[in-house]
């Protein structure tokens, strides 16, 4: 995990990565990576992408209800944050509720949990489930007021993701990991 303006996760199993999130530079000791993928298209995920593209050789997968958002990204993030932003990476496929992504012998699955941007994802694996900016530490919740953002949904979305088993290590975002356990007592909504 590389902490920064926003988390990358790199998750290695036989050899193989996945890179999620590559909103930071890839560190010296990553020399290829198998697939890169974007929780959803905000520009603080995927800020050093093209570094990692061409690590992997292969552009991003994400899903494709983020992809408009991050072609004007350049454009609004400017106007709203006055940040410049590098134009969105190549796109090499997309994700979908039900997709499962391959990492050596792990094999995650494709969550469609909305609210925070229209095609935020997760990806649930054995044990573990990275959420984008679904939810934080301490019952902190992903912005609604950006475009596409919608809070029926993401308050839905947290309540599918808090379904999962109660051991389940959940990775955000941004700040620290913790378990569903954890998560419910921070957010008592009825899973
Ligand atoms: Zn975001
Ligand atoms: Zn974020």
């Amino acid at each position: 995990m590389i902490k920064g303006f926003a988390n990358t996760y790199i998750v290695e199993d036989e050899g193989e990565y996945m890179v999620i999130d590559p909103g930071n530079p890839p560190p010296e000791n990553v020399e290829k990576v198998s697939v890169l993928v974007l929780t959803h298209g905000h520009f603080d995920h995927y800020m050093h992408a093209e570094d990692w593209v061409r690590l992997s050789g292969k552009g991003v997968l994400l899903h494709p209800a983020d992809l408009p958002m991050m072609e004007e990204a350049p454009e609004w993030v400017m106007r709203y944050f006055g940040i410049p932003v590098p134009p969105p990476p190549e796109v090499e496929g997309y994700l979908k509720e039900g997709d499962t992504v391959k990492v050596g012998s792990l094999t995650f699955t494709v969550w469609e949990i909305p609210g925070h941007s229209p095609g935020s994802i997760a990806l649930v694996g054995e044990g573990v489930v990275f959420t984008g900016d679904l939810i934080f530490e301490m019952g902190g919740v992903g912005r609604t007021d950006l475009p596409g953002g919608d809070e029926d949904a993401l308050f839905r979305s947290i309540r599918r993701v808090l379904s999962l088993p109660e051991s389940t290590l959940v990775y955000p975002g941004h700040g620290n990991p913790f378990t569903v356990a954890e998560a419910k007592r921070w957010f008592p909504v009825q899973s």
